[in-house]
């Protein structure tokens, strides 16, 4: 039997790491050096990718059954749903079927993330980074982020940087050995930037508008630079396609099927159950997903094709880097078709895809110019902290995905192991909303009064907890 090779990109997050996957009876993945965003490296989740693409089959109400069948099926469902049906994609998918799928959802579009809270003219600074390049050469690189459990592949860049002499400061709950200066989020007032400071911080679902407003309002105030980075394969080309759309925030989504004033979800790529509650879940009387991989949630209609390493069509990295899948698979565009009721061509989207950004072909050795207009004065206040103890959930792609990760465990500080007198190699009770679990711990250089954990334990509320914790 011959193995099937596909040099593709990893959809652990947006970072747009290069690999290869080979197909012999399992998945393996190997190391593509040319790549121009990674240089070959992955982190453990991009070396984990076997676990990500497990097959997944068609099924309407339980009972497996054809593509099409579940396509079908699904336009019905939206159809009879007409002016109750959202439409949910974290931009884990293909510019192209973003296109189409825009076409779909025009009604009521949900990426996830909170634009309407945010200013308007701050959109494109939002959507798209900066060169990968341009932190190995910036002075001060100040960090709003953790990048060794959040962005893994970022920290050879801020190394490199360091070596040429940068300072690196952390806006975070925990000492980070890249930094040189640590400063807690609550003392973010002391942060000194300035026109050579380089933040980066990241953008998501989960983010605080008030927060983001904050971190946007220092960096205009300073004169200095700023790059978000983002958690799924094409969030980046998800905002640039989607930045004339009406969305709607996943808050609202939210609040509208807890309302029910929507009772169908059509998620395309994405498992709603990493991000929304599963009582507000099960209020909908019809969930659709289509997907290239398992996912946890319920749905009453899977859609499944190929994997999104198979798929033809085009990604858009942090950096605004058009990557092209390596696929020849178009199924979730014919999938999408049969619910439009019109068969999608993927050249025409392709040619549209190209335009909106700007290219005249995709070439990942190329990063396209963007326009990074300047936006206008930001009215924010850092937030004062709420929580006497909080358990801050450290997103990465391992709980983006909901995959489950071997780091069970909360980091905390020595304070606290001393004040509720800790055993060594012993567990600590957390308590939140009525719910408890006991976890084991780890001591790390964390804020007083903060847990910090890179895996759910299903007691959250979003980032950051209010907890109670006891020996
Ligand atoms: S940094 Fe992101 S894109 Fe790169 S290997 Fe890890 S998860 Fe994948």
């Amino acid at each position: 039997m011959t193995d099937n090779v596909y040099s593709t990109i990893c959809p652990g997050c947006n970072f747009g790491c290069g690999l290869y996957i080979r197909e012999n009876g399992k998945l393996e993945v190997d190391f593509r050096k040319s790549s121009p965003a990674n240089a070959g490296k992955l982190c453990r989740f991009g070396m984990s990718l076997s676990r990500l693409y497990m097959p997944v089959k068609s099924i309407v109400d339980g009972k497996e059954t054809s593509l099409e069948e579940a396509a079908k099926e699904a336009a019905k469902r939206i159809s009879a749903s007409k002016g109750s049906t959202a439409f949910l994609s974290f931009g884990n998918t293909t510019c192209e079927e973003l296109l189409a799928f825009q076409k779909i959802a025009e009604s009521y579009l949900c990426t996830g993330a909170n634009f309407e809270a945010l200013p308007k003219d701050a959109y494109q600074i939002l959507s798209v980074g900066i060169p990968y390049s341009e932190i190995e050469t910036a002075k001060h690189i100040v960090l709003f982020i953790d990048p060794y459990e959040q962005y893994p592949l970022i920290v050879r860049r801020l190394l490199s940087a360091k070596k040429k002499g940068a300072k690196i400061t952390s806006v975070w709950w925990k000492d980070l050995p890249i930094a040189g200066e640590n400063i807690r989020p609550a003392d973010v007032s002391k942060l000194q930037l300035t026109k050579d400071s380089l933040v980066i911080a990241d953008f998501h679902s989960l983010s605080d508008a008030e927060q983001v407003k904050n971190i946007l309002s220092l960096v205009k105030n300073a004169g200095a630079k700023i790059t978000f980075l983002k958690p799924f394969a094409n969030s980046t080309g998800a905002y640039l396609l989607y930045k004339d759309a009406k969305q709607k925030s996943l808050a609202q989504l939210v609040e509208d099927i807890n309302k029910g004033t929507i009772k169908t979800l059509f998620c395309l790529e994405s498992d709603p159950s990493a991000l929304i509650p599963s009582e507000t879940l099960s209020k909908l009387t019809n969930l659709i997903v289509q997907t290239g991989q398992a996912v946890s949630a319920k749905a009453n209609v899977v859609i499944a094709h190929e994997p999104l390493y198979k798929k033809k069509g085009t990604l858009v990295n942090n950096e605004g880097r058009a990557q092209a899948l390596g696929g020849a698979g178009t199924s979730g565009l014919d999938a999408l078709g049969i619910i439009a009721g019109a068969k999608f061509d993927f050249n025409v989207l392709h040619e549209s895809v190209k335009k909106s950004i700007g290219i005249a072909s995709v070439d990942e050795f190329t990063i396209p110019k963007y326009d990074r207009p300047a936006y206008g004065a930001i009215q924010a206040a850092a937030k004062p902290a709420e929580a006497k103890t909080a358990l801050v959930s450290v997103h990465n792609p391992f709980m983006w995905f909901n995959l489950a990760d071997d780091n069970d465990f909360v980091e905390l500080n020595l304070n606290v192991v001393r004040t509720l007198k800790l055993l060594k190699g012993g567990t600590l009770k957390i308590k939140s909303n009525g719910s408890a679990i006991e976890k084991k711990f780890k001591v790390a250089p964390v804020q007083d009064n903060v847990l910090l954990a890179g895996r759910k334990f299903g007691i959250e509320k979003g980032i950051l907890t209010s907890v109670e914790i006891s020996r």
